[in-house]
């Protein structure tokens, strides 16, 4: 039997290129609900909340078309450094790299984008389950929103990514080249 982790149906991606750890310092990746017990035990809580209150930030989250409606599902996403990036990002690696988050497990800089779609729907309807089952992870969510544990929206992050990136292609094209 294979080892590989999966999730849906679907086998985790392994890449540490720079284009993917991009996302770990601007775009940490979210929770699906089955990701809580997984990380926070992988970590030695035996508290959920104590976890999630120590880790995690209350996204806006994503827009998604499901079921025909267009809706914003909240997402739980890692905590960030005071430099921005994921607080599990040590030394350019991921530090809980086994249990990582779905939204890193699962996808890649490089992936089909027909596959990171159906990767990301799938994720995100179970998070919209957990919305109007009232689960855990939606209350969680609150309880972090409650505590202005928030995380900046993902339309924010990805262009500070775009910026910064712009930025540092413009500092590399204006360095004089080796003789
Ligand atoms: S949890 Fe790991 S893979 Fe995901 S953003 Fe953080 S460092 Fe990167």
């Amino acid at each position: 039997m294979s080892n590989v982790r999966t999730e849906f149906g679907f086998e985790r991606t392994e890449c540490s290129c720079e284009e993917c750890t991009r996302y770990c310092v601007y775009l940490p990746g979210a929770l699906i609900p089955t990701d809580l017990d997984a990380i926070s035990a992988h970590l030695g809580y035996d508290d959920i909340v104590r976890f999630a209150v120590e880790n995690l930030l209350a996204s806006p989250g994503a827009i998604v078309s499901i079921n025909g409606f267009r809706i914003r599902v909240p997402t739980l996403v890692p905590q960030r450094g005071p430099g921005g990036a994921c607080k599990f990002l040590r030394d350019n690696r991921c530090s809980i790299h086994a249990h990582a988050p779905y939204s890193c497990a699962f996808f890649r800089a490089e992936q089909d984008q027909r596959e990171a779609g159906a990767r990301s729907l799938r994720g995100l309807q179970a998070i919209a389950r957990e919305w109007s089952a009232g689960g855990i992870y939606a209350r969680l969510w609150m309880l972090l929103h409650s505590m202005g544990l928030v995380a900046p929206s993902p339309i924010e992050a990805r262009e500070r990514m775009r910026r910064e990136m712009q930025e540092k292609k413009k500092r590399a094209d204006g360095m004089p080249r080796k003789a």
